[in-house]
């Protein structure tokens, strides 16, 4: 065998390969960027030659990398260099929030932008969203703009209204909406689902701050034992791919990206997506996403918008992500893939629905049966529970992330954050799915617990097989690329509370250890 400097040998691990054929191992042996075998007791010693790196695992779990299967990465990279206004960051008033952006305007010139994240009305004292008024008073010579914890709900002060053109004349653009005053009818600064709005009429972060917080969130991906990504934006375009692939390759992003299309950029034939040179294993071009928005009361695109839509991406070849979060548009999406299935049959589609957040059991069979894959976030039961538990009706809560239902119709259910709604944590994820447990500790919607081995393949083979990357990735198999997570215990032997000191040790993309507690 040839030798090479960058084989490597884990040895004295507890491995989950999570690989049926051969579930566990002692040892686990790479060279360059693959894995060439696993095996029980001595036998890596047939496999070490001069140069081979050998990691003493001293008994510690090795699994699959844990790969993030819905995220928005540049948003992540923004936010980590933006105001956190998250309940975790001790913001628990309008005012609170009022003082945060007073600071924040102390020492910038006037005029220049302010940008505050994350706040969540349900956890403020007022228990109501800021309004315009409200920022205006905190400073009237800065644009603010504040986005809600659930990205699709923004509040801008006065000023900012002024700059994007927002006046008592201003009609609602298509899908979204802008709160006025009952009695006067002026805006009231909040406006619901106007991302793609403001983002056009807003300046963007300078280019030097979003590379600080590319850098951040890189470090806490990999910290986290994330070695993939699946960037689900509907707002990617040439641009983002454009500046993923200078990340990929400047060597500033570790993991390995798939990024999503939006509709709009895939309906744009002249937009061209180039990998010239990168490794398709680092960056790939994933779905295309599509938002089927249902906050207003009404679905927007309609059914039968959707429905052509649809078509024209199942028609090119393409896989279709549609983010649907409430039952109403989980159905639609299902009608909309039926549809183009029955146009044009295919088998082996991997369409996906995004979120589906409340699904019941006669849903989740249909969409078992279309072969709709499912990509959807434990964690928000963990970080959302209080709110859910306080907020939704007793007959939704049952239906609400059921992992299990979905689970048990033979649905390839993958996991994954939407960072940075949430944390990019997988183990607080594969908890939620396996406990359903809240922040507080309560249980929301029932206790159907899963196994944690199917909860670990969530965040693994599930989510490689929603990017049709199965034979590359998810298992610890000869031949898939060596990316690892070392973990300082096992967790399929672990409680709920136990599971809270769970902790990455290591983390190896490519056979290269790209993270190392303490080191
Ligand atoms: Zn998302």
């Amino acid at each position: 065998m040839e030798i090479s400097h960058q084989d490597l040998i884990l040895i004295n691990a507890n491995i989950i390969t999570l690989d049926p054929f051969s579930p566990q191992a002692t040892w686990v042996a790479i060279k360059n960027d693959k894995i060439i075998t696993t095996g029980h007791g001595k036998d890596w010693k047939n496999f070490k030659y001069k140069n081979t790196s050998i990691i003493d695992c001293s008994g510690k779990t090795v699994i699959p990398g844990f790969i993030d299967a819905h995220l928005h990465l540049v948003s992540y990279a923004k936010s980590l260099v933006t105001s956190d206004l998250s309940p975790g960051k001790n913001v628990h008033s309008i005012s609170d929030i009022q003082s945060i952006i007073k600071n924040c305007s102390q020492n910038r010139p006037a005029g220049q932008w302010i940008f505050g994240r994350g706040y969540n009305d349900f956890y403020l004292a007022e228990k109501r969203h800021p309004n315009c008024l409200d920022l205006d008073k905190a400073t009237p010579g800065h644009p603010v703009r504040l986005t809600h914890r659930s990205g699709h709900v923004h509040v801008l002060n006065s000023l900012a209204l002024k700059l994007v053109g927002i006046t008592r004349e201003t009609g609602d653009p298509d899908g979204g909406l802008i709160e006025r005053d009952l009695k006067t009818g002026d805006p009231t600064g909040l406006l619901y689902e106007m991302g793609d709005f403001l983002y056009v009429r807003i300046p963007p972060l300078a280019p030097a701050e979003l590379e600080r917080g590319l850098q951040i969130a890189d470090q806490e991906l990999i910290s986290l034992g994330v070695t993939s990504i699946q960037d689900a934006s509907s707002r990617n375009n040439t641009e983002q791919w454009k500046l993923v692939k200078s990340w990929k390759k400047s060597g500033s992003l570790h993991p390995r990206v798939n990024l999503m299309m939006g509709i709009s950029a895939f309906q744009k034939k002249s937009e061209n997506y180039a990998l010239n040179g990168l490794d398709p294993n680092q960056l790939r071009l994933g779905a295309v996403k599509i938002i089927l928005d249902d906050t207003t009361g009404r679905l927007y695109p309609s059914q039968s918008e959707l429905n052509a839509i649809v078509f024209e991406v199942h028609h090119a070849g393409q896989q279709i992500a549609i983010h649907a979060l409430e039952e109403k548009a989980v159905k639609a999406a299902c009608e909309a893939i039926q549809f183009a299935l029955e146009k044009s049959p295919a088998k082996d589609h991997r369409h996906h629905i995004e979120h589906c957040s409340v699904c019941p059991p006669e849903l989740a069979r249909k969409i078992g049966a279309l072969g709709i894959t499912v990509v959807t976030q434990p964690a928000f039961i963990y970080f959302h529970g209080e709110r859910y538990l306080e907020t939704v009706p007793d007959e939704r809560l049952k239906h609400l992330y059921p992992i299990k239902t979905l689970l048990d119709q033979g649905i390839n259910v993958a996991a994954s954050s939407d960072c940075p709604i949430v944390s990019p944590d997988p183990l607080i994820g594969i908890s939620a799915a396996m406990h359903r447990l809240s922040e507080a500790g309560d249980i929301v919607g029932g206790r159907v617990r899963i196994l944690s081995t199917a909860a670990l393949q969530m965040y693994t083979l599930n989510a490689a097989r929603a990017t049709f990357e199965e034979t590359i990735k998810g298992t610890i198999t000869p031949g898939k690329l060596a990316d690892l997570v070392v973990l300082n215990a096992d967790p399929t032997r672990l409680t709920a509370d136990e599971f809270r000191n769970l902790q990455v040790d290591k983390t190896i993309i490519g056979g290269k250890v790209v993270w190392e507690k303490n080191r």
